[in-house]
């Protein structure tokens, strides 16, 4: 790809040499743990392609999009309502990151003890290695976790960036905070694309959106099937790449693989063997190419059929109503949505707690993984309450505390394949 695109990415400001190191460590991973699966459906080749073109082939799409005038806004939390951006004839691509590449120049500006995603995206930005970073006209932060938004105080010396106040609680007081935050986003991204969002604008977004979290939760309802019929591997990326690729070829590719799912699962086909013991995952979140966690899991002889995770379910599972009729109707729709979202940055927040046993529970796992980022309180200090609920349910779960590095992949390994061959002994 480097030799198509260097032109391009020497125009968006790229650090080249930095940036091929990225490219080639992405492909070795790539490589070392999809590539490497047997089994996978024909459909997976959407997901080798957008991958082999994530810095390329969407890079100039989006750099096309704006020649003609279009904007490009860059969001870290499912918590920012990207309806709102199509709406206004902007392009909403995710930014955050799952690389450790990056980490000294974040350090410089960060402490150490910061987690791996926040220190990730800010070294992306500092080390000029993201070109969907680079594209992007407006940077859209929000007040969850105390890193993230101290971070972006120190991102917006960098690029432009405009924080989204999130309550912390769910009271009528935060509903209508939210309610005017969603209005002054609205306006923000009205002044920046000079497009006005009407009602059918609105309404087309909302559409466009829903369109593409049902065609994910087709997705989980398929992959339900005992035996599972795909890797968590390849829906981890699935869901990762739905941050970024244009909505409506994803929703036609996934509904595709879907499809192809569908005849698997009726054939009562799996691409493990009957009696693989079964995992969730919950926690935080698993921004591209943080797959480390999910390859050990499925190198120790388990598969892993759900993530509760905003790179998961916790995204995709409420949809907008559609029923609004005026604007003010559909922003009303979409701010009720919006304080669904369960992340551990609320308090209290018993409907996670109860999400992830509901979940567990409907996908017949025998085991939960809870995955916290280093340095991560809000999932780490939550886990004792998931830990409790689970303990109640009958449900065996492991605890993980880890970051982006290599290191601790043996360490990993030894205690996911304990928890495994336990769980086999259970079944
Ligand atoms: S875990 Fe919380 S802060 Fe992070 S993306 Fe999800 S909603 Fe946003
Ligand atoms: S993983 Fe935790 S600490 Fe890191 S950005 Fe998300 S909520 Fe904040």
């Amino acid at each position: 790809m480097s030799s198509r695109y260097e032109r391009m990415w020497n125009e968006l400001g790229l650090d080249i040499p930095a940036h091929d190191n990225l490219l080639k460590v992405l492909g070795q991973f790539y490589g070392d743990i999809y590539l490497s699966q047997q089994g996978r459906l024909r459909g997976a080749e959407y997901l080798d392609f957008v991958l082999s073109e994530v810095h390329g082939l969407r890079i100039q799409e989006l750099l096309e999009a704006k020649a003609n005038g279009k904007k490009v806004v860059g969001t870290f939390c499912v918590f920012v309502p990207e309806e709102l951006i199509w709406a206004a004839g902007g392009i909403s691509v995710g930014l955050c990151a799952g690389a450790e590449i990056g980490q000294a120049e974040a350090e410089r500006v960060l402490p150490r003890a910061t987690c791996a995603l926040i220190k990730s995206f800010m070294g992306f930005k500092l080390g000029r290695l993201c070109p969907f970073f680079e594209s992007s006209d407006l940077i859209v932060g929000e007040t969850t976790c105390d890193g993230k938004k101290k971070a972006y105080e120190i991102l917006e010396e960098f690029c432009p960036v405009y924080v989204m106040e999130i309550p912390q609680r769910k009271e009528e007081v935060d509903r209508v905070l939210w309610r005017q935050e969603v209005l002054r986003f609205k306006k923000r991204l009205e002044d920046l694309t000079g497009v006005s969002i009407t009602a059918d604008r609105l309404s087309a977004a909302i559409r466009l959106i829903n369109d593409r979290r049902r065609v994910l939760q087709r997705l989980n309802s398929l992959r339900k099937a005992v035996p599972a019929p795909i890797s968590g591997r390849d829906v981890l990326l699935v869901n990762q790449i739905s941050f970024y690729d244009d909505p409506s070829r994803f929703t036609q590719k996934i509904g595709e693989l879907c499809d192809e799912l569908q005849e698997r699962v009726a054939a009562g086909a799996g691409v493990v063997p009957r009696g693989t013991p079964r995992l969730m995952l919950s926690g935080c979140p698993m921004a591209v190419p943080n797959w480390k966690l999910p390859f050990v899991v499925e190198s120790s002889g388990a598969v892993i059929v759900g993530e509760e995770s905003c790179i998961g379910t916790r995204s995709t599972r409420d949809l907008v109503a559609e029923d609004g009729r005026s604007i003010e109707e559909m922003i009303d729709r979409v701010v009720d949505r919006y304080m669904k979202i369960d992340c551990a940055c609320f308090t209290p927040n018993r409907e996670r707690i109860d999400h992830i046993v509901e979940m567990a529970t409907g996908l017949e796992v025998d085991g939960v993984i809870h995955y916290s980022l280093q340095f991560c309180h809000p999932y780490a200090v939550e886990s004792y309450k998931v830990e409790r609920a689970l303990e109640k349910a009958g449900i065996p779960l492991l605890k993980v505390e880890t970051d982006y590095s290599m290191e601790d992949v043996k360490i990993l390994k030894n205690r996911i394949e304990a928890f495994v061959e336990m769980l086999r002994d259970r079944v």
